[in-house]
């Protein structure tokens, strides 16, 4: 089963003599349940990768799906329902409500659906801020975190409404190694708990070595595609 897919893809920015080609070509195929983690040098064509997959950013050339669905000609209202369900998105900058408490950001993404969370909903809630060790810090607001704390709540934030696909952008980049850690165990369990895929970008080889599979991107095309738990030292 495919969660999703890339067909043909290349992205170009710009045009004529200052045009980028960002993308060039890429076929990619992850797999339902699997964490990817996509390494590459900075400018290699990371972040547009997820943002095409995510229907951020349109692809110049080529078809993208989510699942089952299309996106490439979906317009945005249905792009937007189509983010809300089924992706979760896990970004450097994480935008805390600041008025909120750690509860209030974490069940946002429901208010933003228009409802309250179920009492399941909630209890998932409340479990994934126990595995991400803010258990005790639900009624704190994000001025009272530290930044890594801070950083953890945005992850359950992305993770509450149980999205079938998870991007995340280089998540354990400010956490210590025990946060990372939980941080990472998390992520690779909800692929085998709950069949839930994970998208990475890291450039942490120990961020890598929790990944059923690892992608090096280079100049926009992917140069190396290791499919197994890796070891960090080879990467
Ligand atoms: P990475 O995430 O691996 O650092 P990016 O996907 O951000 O790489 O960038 C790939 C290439 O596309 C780079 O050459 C970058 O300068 C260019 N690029 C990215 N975004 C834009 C944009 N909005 N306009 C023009 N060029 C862009
Ligand atoms: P960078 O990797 O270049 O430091 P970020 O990872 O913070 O940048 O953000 C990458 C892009 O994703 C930005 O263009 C930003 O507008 C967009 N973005 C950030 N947060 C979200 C979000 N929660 N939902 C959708 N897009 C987002």
């Amino acid at each position: 089963q495919t969660a999703a897919e890339a067909r043909g893809v290349s992205k170009i920015y710009g045009s004529g003599d200052s045009a980028t080609t960002a993308l060039n070509n890429v076929d990619l195929q992850i797999g339902a349940g699997s964490l990817t983690a996509i390494m590459g040098p900075s400018g290699s064509g990371k972040s547009t990768l997820m943002h095409v997959f995510a229907g951020l950013d349109n692809a110049t050339h080529g078809t993208v799906s989510i699942g089952d669905t299309d996106i490439t000609h979906l317009d945005d209202n249905a792009l937007t329902v189509l983010r809300r369900r089924k992706l979760g998105f896990v970004f450097q900058a994480f935008n805390l409500v600041p008025t909120l408490s750690v509860l209030g950001n974490v069940t946002l993404p429901f208010e933003l659906d228009g409802r309250k969370p179920t009492a399941a909903e909630l209890s998932w809630v409340r479990e994934l801020l126990g595995r991400l060790g803010l258990g005790m810090l639900e009624a704190r607001r994000p001025h009272e975190l530290s930044g890594g704390q801070q950083q953890r709540v945005a992850i359950a934030r992305a993770l509450a409404m149980r999205p079938q696909l998870i991007f995340a952008d280089e998540p354990t980049g400010n956490l210590d190694s025990r946060s990372s850690r939980e941080v990472l165990t998390l992520l690779r369990d909800l692929t085998r708990e709950y069949q839930q895929t994970v998208v990475l970008v890291t450039h942490d080889p120990v961020a890598a070595s929790h990944a059923d599979r690892v992608i090096f991107i280079a100049d926009g095309a992917i140069a190396r595609d290791v499919v197994g738990r890796s070891d960090a030292k080879t990467l």
